[in-house]
């Protein structure tokens, strides 16, 4: 038997029982007469005494045991002396009567604790070794009961979770596909999932009526920031649904996550039209734990000869509570952060509104105490708050007021982590202009319905900007945790759109046939949803970086150092794979 006990339960309650005990070694402190050791294992952490005067052979034993030795020990539950408060068996320790080593250990590169040494890259290089510290491990866990407490609510809801290949052809999600050759259909690929999206439609078409799964997807993209070539998403699809219904449940899955995994009541979702979040917070995913909604100022500040303001085709400002104080160095500093070339804004206006109600404003020249007023007016602005105005072109400026309204957001201390603001972004264009190709391309993705009002718009090419989808995105905290829209299931529009995005009759039948084709034999009406799940867990976790909750990530270059991969493949498997490399 290698243990009666794990090493985090153990407490008062359990003095004088003799107990076994296995796990790995944290630490150990020769403290002259006792040697103590904290054995780990995945529930905890737990004080084992070894006694010199009493047991002098065992404790010269246990004094050469290193760091993650695994050990099986056997002891005597007893008070320790000085409690350590912070652990579940932290009142507890084990004089121990016996020990046998299960394994020894090298050196762990890094200090396997909650506090550790290790850089990010020699963490992941060890991963295993990784996972043993807390933080990580809980990660995982919390992520596992993100995944079980989703599997509950559909489960409730009636969703039949089903598993849709991984073997299949490119899906129009808009990033590259992953491509993966096949022997036995020489000069034949397969595309990994970007998404089950034509999989779950052909599954409504097949009346499932309702389906989830908790899927893996792949896209061969630059790795942003925080992006992984292969991520898991919750994705959904219902049959017979409006928009509306769409919502309702899915809003119900997150109050039940918030709700069961982190015991919080979150209140209804507030919904906001893609055109409002643009015009309000210069995104489409708009982070709502703050206010400081952007006011357009452009009746007020033009034809006062201040060219740029003039010239603008959008002037537009947010208040700052209370930043009237803002020194001339922070000013610049804000004016050196929005001039950023990612940001690229070519300068910012401010006015201060004292505390006596004067304004004093950068533009002072062309704008009196009066002409302020009605700046301070428009913002609502009260004494003590500081008004930060940018000009220019509508989009590049709304683009940047958003990055400006996101760095006052975080010095104001206005983003806390604890806090959670979710919201629904509605009504977004259907089509995006690409003016490099010069087409238009599907907003989400090619399968979405445009706004039954909208419809017509799309017979006119002047108009296909205009046309509005059936498409929503759940935002938290200014994350974009999930998206879907109302599913096309008309043959006739369908091909209609693909037309619209520039597809021949030929390439979409080639590409879509079998959905075209599934849409023959009677395709309900049908809507959908995902979620992307690693970046749910890590907003439920409150870490910035989804890597932290999947348990073997790829760094930034997509590579996963710890099994060295991608990697080359030898001459008979190019050869049986038909497959020449260019030298
Ligand atoms: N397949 C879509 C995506 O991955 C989601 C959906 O429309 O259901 O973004």
């Amino acid at each position: 038997m290698f243990r009666t006990h794990t090493c985090g339960e153990l407490t008062l309650a359990d003095q004088g029982r003799e107990v076994v005990l296995s796990g790995w070694i944290q630490r150990s402190r020769d403290l002259g007469g006792m040697t103590f050791i904290d054995l780990r294992d995945r529930y905890g952490l737990t004080q084992l005494a070894f006694n010199m005067d009493t047991n002098a052979s065992l404790c010269e034993k246990a004094r050469k045991l290193g760091r993650e030795f695994v050990i099986k020990a056997t002891g005597i539950v007893r008070e320790r002396e000085s409690k350590n408060k912070n652990l579940t068996t932290g009142d507890i320790e084990i004089l121990v009567t016996a020990f046998t080593i299960l394994n020894d250990a090298k050196t762990p590169p890094f200090t396997i604790e909650d506090a550790t040494d290790g850089g990010d890259d020699l963490r992941m290089k060890f991963r295993y070794l990784d996972i043993r510290r807390n933080p990580v491990r809980n990660n995982l866990m919390l992520r596992h009961k993100m995944a079980q407490q989703t599997r509950a609510y559909l489960d409730a809801q009636q969703f039949t979770e089903v598993e849709t290949p991984v073997l299949i052809k490119s899906t129009p999600e808009g990033a590259r596909d992953f491509v993966v050759p096949s022997r036995m259909n020489p000069g034949e690929f397969y595309a990994l999932p970007q998404s089950p999206q034509t999989f779950k439609q052909l599954l409504m078409v097949a009346g499932l009526d309702r389906y989830y799964q908790i899927v893996k997807c792949f896209r061969d993209e630059d790795l942003r920031a925080d992006r992984q070539p292969e991520f898991t998403q919750i994705d959904c699809e219902m049959s017979f649904v409006e928009q509306e219904d769409i919502l309702q449940m899915f809003e119900g899955l997150v109050k039940h996550l918030f709700k069961n995994v982190k015991g919080i009541d979150i209140p209804g979702l507030p919904r906001i039209t893609y055109a409002d979040a643009m015009k309000f917070y210069g995104s489409d995913k708009p982070d709502t734990r703050f206010d400081m909604k952007f006011v357009e100022l452009n009746e007020v500040v033009k034809g006062k000869n201040f060219k740029v303001f003039d010239d603008a085709e959008l002037v537009v400002a947010i208040c700052a509570k209370g930043c009237a104080t803002y020194t001339r160095k922070q000013l610049d500093e804000l004016t050196d952060f929005v001039k950023r070339p990612q940001i690229g804004a070519t300068g910012l206006v401010y006015a201060r509104v004292n505390d006596d109600g004067s304004i004093k404003s950068s533009v002072d020249k062309f704008y009196d105490e009066a002409a302020l007023m009605q700046w301070a007016n428009a913002c609502n602005a009260q004494p003590g708050d500081l008004i930060l105005v940018l000009a220019g072109n509508k989009d590049k400026t709304r683009k940047a007021m958003n990055e400006l309204r996101l760095e006052m957001g975080s010095r104001l201390g206005l983003r806390n982590k604890d806090v959670y603001s979710c919201l629904w972004v509605v009504d977004f264009p259907l089509l995006e202009f690409n003016e490099d190709e010069g087409r238009y391309f599907a907003m989400h993705h090619p399968f979405t319905a445009p706004k039954p009002e909208d419809v017509d718009l799309l017979n006119d090419f002047n108009t296909l900007g205009q046309v509005r989808a059936n498409a929503y995105d759940m935002v938290i905290n200014g994350v974009e945790v999930g998206g879907g829209s109302v599913r096309i299931y008309n043959k006739h529009l369908q091909a209609r759109m693909f037309e619209v995005l520039g597809f021949s009759a030929e390439e979409a039948q080639h590409q879509f046939g079998f959905l075209m084709d599934a849409f023959q034999y009677g395709a309900p009406p049908h809507a959908g949803i995902a979620f992307g799940f690693d970046r749910l867990c890590s907003l439920f976790g409150g870490v910035d970086s989804i890597r932290d909750f999947i348990a073997f990530p790829k760094n930034n270059s997509g590579r996963d150092t710890m099994i060295d991969a991608p990697a080359t493949i030898d001459e008979k498997q190019l050869k049986e794979l038909g497959i020449a490399l260019k030298a």
